[in-house]
């Protein structure tokens, strides 16, 4: 479903990506981990091109991101991206923020979308907040609407970027809970997270990443309790 060959991304000099090769297939939960500044937050904005692409490729469901003639908005749509900020519309309530983009940039029926949107906000678990506005929320209950408004696109492929690491520790759960979910529901989901132990239990895949190298990858029994690499040891040895 999504494949980076030989992926490079510079900001001016600096050369943040140097060559990554990564296949995500579909159904697949691929968990990208590693130090502060490895570039896992940048690899993640290539793979839907928020980030021009400096060398190699992404391919998406067979469009090229780098070929000029694809319609970006139209493979963006089955992407969906959660940040550590979930940027809800504050003047908007819970129901209007996850209706919006399908009524305005899908042309979804209205009544469709509403409805898509109340089973959405069952799913992760805010029945009951359909008319809140963000304001009157918790972060972890923030974040999960932010998840149901990625879905209500019905994207393919999941992207989250530390989805968790602004919340205080006693919400971490229920967010985490939810991605437990769609992973278990096949979603395709790359996430770059700290969360060792959610990675460590979710990942059909654990991708290290250090200085802009993927310095290795395996099922997490293996990267957790076996790392080839001394760098990947040192890494475990800081956070486990
Ligand atoms: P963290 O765990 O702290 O989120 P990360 O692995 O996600 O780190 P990135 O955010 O991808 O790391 O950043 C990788 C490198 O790229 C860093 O050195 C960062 O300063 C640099 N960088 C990221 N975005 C930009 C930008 N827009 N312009 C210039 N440099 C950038
Ligand atoms: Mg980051």
């Amino acid at each position: 479903k999504i494949r980076a060959i030989g992926l490079k991304k510079s900001f001016g000099d600096l050369e943040v990506l140097k060559g990554l090769d990564v296949d995500v297939h579909s159904g697949e939960v691929v968990c990208v981990i590693g130090p502060s500044g490895s570039g896992k937050s940048t690899f993640l904005r290539c793979l839907n091109k928020l980030e021009d692409i400096t060398g190699g490729t992404v391919v998406v469901d067979g469009f090229d991101l780098t070929d000029p003639k694809v319609n970006l908005d139209s493979v963006r749509q089955h992407i969906g991206m959660v940040f550590q900020h979930f940027n809800l519309f504050p003047h908007m309530s819970v129901i209007e923020n996850v209706m919006l983009a399908p009524v305005e940039t899908k042309k979804s029926d209205k009544s469709k979308a509403r409805e898509n949107a109340v089973r959405l906000l069952a799913q992760v678990g805010l029945a009951d907040k359909e008319n809140a506005k963000p304001a009157q929320l918790s972060g972890g209950q923030k974040q999960r609407v932010a998840i149901a408004r990625a879905l209500a696109m019905d994207p393919d492929i999941m992207l989250f970027d530390e989805a968790t690491s602004a919340l205080d520790p006693e919400m971490v759960g229920e967010v985490l809970q939810v991605l437990r979910d769609l992973a278990k529901g096949g979603m395709t989901m790359v996430v770059v997270t700290h969360e060792m132990g959610f990675a460590r239990e979710v990942s059909d895949r654990v991708i290290f990443m250090a200085e802009g190298y993927i310095v290795e990858e395996g099922s997490p029994d293996d990267l957790f309790g076996n790392p080839q690499h001394e760098r990947t040891k040192d890494f475990l040895d800081k956070v486990l």
